[in-house]
C-alpha cells in the first residue's frame, strides 16, 4: 500500500516527539519538526547545523553528550542521550534524544534521524525521588517517636569515636540512662502519654551535651545513651548528674513512682582511654552494669566507673 507522503508529514508534525534529520557529510539539519518552536522557542529554520544543537545545550551536559553522540554515530550505533536544552527565554528543558544511524548501500553513515522527547516531568519526578531518598536516609538515622538520633546512628558514632580515641589517646565517656518505673507510668497514664513522656525526656536531654561532638540518642524503649568524646571521668560524672537534674526539673508527674512522685532516671557512666586491645562492646557492657547498679541502689542516681585500659 502506498502511503501519501502528506500522511507522514501530518504524523510527524502532530506528534509531541520532535522528529529531526541530520545529513552526516554536511552536519546540517535537513529536517526538524516545527513543534520544536513550541517546546524551545527557537523556530525550525534556526536549526541549521549540529553546532546549533550543541550550542543550545546546558554547558554542563554539552561535552558529555556531544562526545558520546559523535562516537556512537561514527561507529554506526543507534543511541539515546538525556540533556538540558536551552530555550529562547534562557531556561532549560530536559530532552531525551533517540537517534537512529542510517547507512547507505555500501555501509557508510549517511544521515542521523531521531526524535526529541520532552522528559522534564520525568526528570522532576526523578529529582523528587532522590530528595525523598535523602530524606529517608536522615529519617532512618532518627528515632521516629522522639526525633533524636536512633540506635543505628549511635552504633556508627560510638564506633567512630572509639577509633578516634584510640588514635588520639584522649578519654572517651559514655552515659547510659533509663527511665525509672516506666512500666507503671504506662500502666497508669496509658501508652499515648507514655509516648509524650518519652518525647519530653528526649527533648530535655538532647541539648544537654555542650561540646560540638557530644552525642545523644535513643538506644531503645525508655533507654537513652550519650557519647562524650574527649571527656574525662570528672566531666562525664558532671554531665550524668546534669541529665538526672534536667529530667527531674521537667516535673513530670508520676503517682506510682516510689518516693518523689516525679519522673526520674537512673544512669550509668564510664570513661575509658581505649588501648588497641580494648573492645567497645566490653566497655558498653561495663557501663550498662553501672546503670543496673543504679537501679539496684534505689534509682534516681548516677553510678560511675572509670574503666582502665588494658596495657
Ligand atoms: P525500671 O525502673 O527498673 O527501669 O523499671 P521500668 O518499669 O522502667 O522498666 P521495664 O523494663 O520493666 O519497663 C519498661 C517499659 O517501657 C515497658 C514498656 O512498655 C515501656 N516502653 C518501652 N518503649 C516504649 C515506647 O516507645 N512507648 C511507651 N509508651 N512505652 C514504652
Ligand atoms: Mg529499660
Ligand atoms: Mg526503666
Amino acid at each position: 500500500m502506498e502511503v501519501d507522503s502528506n500522511v507522514y508529514q501530518t504524523l510527524l508534525e502532530s506528534t509531541k516527539a520532535i522528529p529531526w534529520k541530520i545529513d552526516w557529510k554536511s552536519m546540517r539539519f535537513s529536517y526538524i519538526g516545527p513543534q520544536i518552536q513550541d517546546l524551545l522557542g527557537w523556530s525550525a529554520d534556526s536549526w541549521i547545523g549540529v553546532e546549533d544543537w550543541a550550542n543550545r545545550m546546558h554547558p554542563d551536559d554539552r561535552d558529555r553528550v556531544v562526545n558520546f553522540c559523535v562516537a556512537q554515530s561514527q561507529n554506526g550505533v543507534d543511541h539515546e542521550a538525556d540533556y538540558r536544552a536551552l530555550t529562547s527565554n534562557g531556561s532549560y528543558v530536559w530532552i531525551r534524544d533517540v537517534v537512529h544511524v542510517k547507512r547507505n548501500g555500501s555501509g557508510e553513515v549517511e544521515s542521523l534521524v531521531g526524535f526529541m522527547f520532552d522528559i522534564t516531568e520525568r526528570k522532576q519526578n526523578e529529582e523528587q525521588l532522590l530528595a525523598l531518598q535523602k530524606e529517608l536516609e536522615t529519617l532512618s538515622f532518627r528515632d521516629g517517636l522522639t526525633g533524636v538520633a536512633n540506635r543505628r546512628m549511635f552504633d556508627a558514632v560510638f564506633s567512630k569515636e572509639w577509633t578516634a580515641a584510640q588514635h588520639s589517646g584522649e578519654p572517651l565517656s559514655l552515659v547510659l540512662l533509663d527511665i525509672d518505673f516506666f512500666k507503671q507510668y504506662n500502666d497508669r497514664y496509658g501508652h499515648i502519654r507514655g509516648d509524650d513522656c518519652l518525647k519530653r525526656v528526649a527533648q530535655a536531654l538532647d541539648g544537654a551535651g555542650k561540646r560540638p561532638h557530644d552525642f545523644f540518642a535513643r538506644y531503645g524503649g525508655e533507654e537513652f545513651v550519650m557519647v562524650l568524646p574527649q571527656t574525662d571521668a570528672a566531666a562525664a560524672r558532671q554531665m550524668a548528674e546534669r541529665c538526672r537534674i534536667l529530667v527531674l526539673s521537667e516535673r513530670i508527674a508520676h503517682e506510682d513512682a516510689v518516693g518523689s512522685k516525679v519522673l526520674s532516671i537512673s544512669l550509668g557512666a564510664g570513661t575509658i582511654t581505649p588501648g588497641s586491645s580494648d573492645a567497645p562492646d566490653t566497655f558498653f557492657h561495663l557501663v550498662d552494669q553501672r546503670l543496673y547498679a543504679a537501679k539496684m541502689q534505689g534509682r534516681n542516681r548516677v553510678v560511675f566507673t572509670d574503666a582502665v585500659a588494658q596495657p
